[in-house]
């Protein structure tokens, strides 16, 4: 498929797959055995400015948007899902201060951020609030111009390995969803540490943490999109963040559909190529034909989208609103529904493709010798983070019934 990408954003892709058959491909077993955060790999992904790509350039970032994420992860995925997320995960806690921060806000954070120079990370998730991030009972007491920050929130994303964390919690828990507020809280600061280190499935690379707060104290100049709209702020990243959930699983497909296409030419049984079968050569266009719908609907959404979004970044550095502001004025609407479709077709797709290729290559598959077990335990987490696909469905259907309220 032809999808009239320009050279920049050609060159984004060919960048990305060197890092991934030269510095990813060799070592992502070893990471996954070991379970350990791969800084070597994301020293790579800095020199090749991977961080930039989705930034204004006025904090040092490639001017372009979330396509180019999406560009990038999906390349990075092909050969380990799991250290893509460390770029991933860094954008996901960008986002909230990209489209809610202060001109302030986004000087002080974005370029460290945009360099690679720092990690960040998002969390929102709690041990009582997963789905229904409404439940949190993490608090943040207003004192003068600072905040107390006190409790526990769990599965974050980049974990200790990141400097800067848009993290979720509730200013006056009698309110209910209109109490939670979103922090950007450092690494380093007192009060602020890290707890239990996650044991998974997949994405073994990638670092999942719970971050604990212990009488944490930030001044308010750390509080993202007001206090009370912690919920606005995290709907708003979703929107444009699940596009990068569907690179990593689009990316995670691709890769197991290359694995395997790769072993079957060279497997023979009953005297003939395995590929050769009819039942595989059924599968194999089964599974390209599903991926390369994922990456149609995906790139169609994030070009989308980032017709707002990136001219609301534009407009927001002229103006001194938020890009949040921006987007609103400029598009008119929400991309909850598409962006929620596309989080929710790429990892179905995934899940399924990466299975199929397990059954394709038959008992070596199975083996942790072989990379093909391992996209399929990376495939998973991608029906699951950034919202349920039983969340995203619940919210497609919710857009689609609203729609049709208002059309009548
Ligand atoms: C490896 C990993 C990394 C993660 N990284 C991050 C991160 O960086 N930051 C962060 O904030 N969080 C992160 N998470 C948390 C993740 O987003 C949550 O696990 C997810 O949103 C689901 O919440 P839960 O695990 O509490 O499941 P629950 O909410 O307890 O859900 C359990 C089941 O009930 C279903 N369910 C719940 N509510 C409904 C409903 N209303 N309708 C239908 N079905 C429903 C769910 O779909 C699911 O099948 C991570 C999780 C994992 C496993």
């Amino acid at each position: 498929m032809d999808y009239a990408l320009t050279d920049e954003q050609q060159s984004i892709i060919e960048i990305a797959r060197e890092i991934g058959e030269k510095k990813i491909k060799p070592v992502r077993m070893e990471y996954d055995e070991k379970e350990q955060f791969p800084w070597d790999v994301v020293e790579e992904m800095r020199k090749a400015d991977l961080f930039g790509v989705y930034h204004h350039p006025n904090y040092g970032g490639l001017g372009g948007g979330g396509f180019e994420l999406v560009l990038a992860v999906e390349e990075l995925s092909r050969y380990c899902g799991g250290i893509a997320l460390a770029l991933a995960a860094s954008a996901l806690g960008a986002f909230p201060i990209i489209l809610y921060g202060t001109p302030e806000q986004k000087k002080r954070w974005l370029p460290d951020i945009a360099s690679g120079k720092k990690l960040a990370a998002f969390c929102i998730t709690e041990p009582g609030a997963g789905s229904d991030a409404t439940a949190s009972q993490a608090t943040a007491r207003k004192e003068g111009d600072y905040y107390i920050l006190n409790g526990l929130k769990n599965f974050c994303s980049n974990g200790e390995a990141a400097e800067i964390y848009t993290t979720f919690l509730s200013t006056n828990l009698s309110r209910g969803a209109r109490g939670v507020t979103c922090f950007a809280v450092e690494k380093g600061t007192p009060g602020f540490g890290f707890g239990k280190k996650e044991q998974k499935m997949g994405i073994r690379a990638s670092n999942t943490y719970e971050l604990t707060f212990d009488n944490c104290k930030v001044h308010k100049d750390q509080v993202i999109g007001g206090e009370g709209r912690g919920l606005f702020v995290a709907q708003a990243t979703f929107d444009i963040s699940r596009p990068g959930v569907a690179s990593q699983a689009l990316g995670i497909a691709q890769g197991s559909f290359d694995e395997v296409l790769a072993y079957g030419r060279v497997r023979k049984q009953f005297g003939q190529n395995i590929l050769s079968f009819q039942s595989s050569q059924h599968m194999i266009a089964d599974m390209a034909t599903s991926i390369e719908a994922g990456r149609a609907l995906l790139y169609s959404v994030t070009r989308g989208m980032d017709k707002a979004f990136v001219e609301a970044m534009d407009a927001s550095e002229k103006s001194g609103k938020t890009v949040a502001e921006e987007m609103k004025r400029i598009s008119k609407r929400r991309w909850t529904k598409e962006s929620g479709m596309v989080k929710l077709y790429c990892s179905d797709m995934a899940m399924k493709v990466t299975t199929d290729a397990v059954q394709l290559a038959g008992g070596i598959g199975y083996m942790r010798d072989f990379p093909i077990e391992k996209f399929m335990r990376d495939a998973k987490i991608t029906q699951i983070y950034e919202g349920t696909n039983q969340i995203q469905r619940n919210e497609i259907g919710m857009a689609i019934t609203k729609e049709m309220a208002a059309a009548e």
